[in-house]
């Protein structure tokens, strides 16, 4: 890990207004799209889903949905403790 700021190449990522499709993101080929109108949280957790079908095609629903929740819960755990980010007020 190196401690240098680089952007992702491997992940295109957009923002939509996805409300009406009653959905949070979609993920197409290294394309990930994200509902412009979630909270901090679920953006951080629909980002990690999305970006791990986009890493693992060939990954199931169900796998997906757990690494993604426990990535989401370790990364938004540490930035909570170090007071990036406040939650549960
Ligand atoms: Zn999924």
């Amino acid at each position: 890990m190196k401690n240098k700021k680089r952007r992702s190449t491997r992940f295109i990522v957009k923002e939509k207004d996805l409300s009406r499709k009653n959905i949070w993101g979609h993920a197409l080929g290294n394309v990930v799209t994200i509902d412009k109108n979630l909270n901090i949280e679920d953006y951080i957790s629909t980002l990690i889903h999305e970006c791990l079908h986009v890493l693992g095609p060939f990954l199931s629903e169900e796998t997906v949905e757990e690494w993604g929740e426990d990535l989401k819960d370790v990364l938004l755990d540490k930035l909570e403790d170090k007071k990036y980010i406040k939650r549960y007020e």
